[in-house]
């Protein structure tokens, strides 16, 4: 078995849409990035990487790079996936936690699990908030740390 963590964080912007796991979150504000800044996604494309010793998000998909400007961070995943897989690895369980301090996310927690399940397989995703402390507290941004856990395939 091995094991991997990720963390991700990107500031919040006005005009932009807000995407966790693949799901858009209605809101009046977003996450700024070079891609569609799915924070959450990011996060467990780290964790994966890092399980699979193939390094981090940054050297596969670079912000410098246009072809990834509003990428599709699922697309991102399946692609990491893909090369995860093609080191005989397959995914056993993926464990993350999204630190926001608005808006509420609970409610969105089935179909943002279910949206990463869908490529994953094994998914169990939390939320917390920053306690009003902190760049996530101030609501400046949001954060997210990932843990995947690969057997042999
Ligand atoms: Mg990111």
């Amino acid at each position: 078995m091995r094991t991997g963590i990720g963390i991700d964080t990107h500031r919040f912007a006005e005009g932009r849409r807000l995407v966790l796991g693949g799901v858009e979150i209605p809101g009046e504000r977003g996450l700024a990035g070079h891609s569609d800044a799915d924070v959450l996604t990011h996060a467990i494309v780290d964790a994966l990487l890092g399980a699979a010793g193939l390094g981090d998000i940054g050297e596969l998909f670079p912000d410098t790079d246009e072809l990834w400007r509003d990428a599709d961070s699922m697309a991102l995943l399946r692609d990491v996936l893909g090369r995860v897989e093609a080191e005989g690895w397959a995914v056993a369980h993926v464990d993350a936690t999204v630190v926001l301090e608005r808006p509420r996310l609970a409610p969105h927690r089935d179909a943002i699990r279910e949206s990463l399940a869908s490529v994953l397989g094994s998914v169990n995703v939390k939320f917390t908030t920053g306690e009003k402390m902190g760049f996530v507290g101030r609501e400046e941004g949001a954060a997210a740390l990932a843990v995947a856990t690969l057997a042999p395939a």
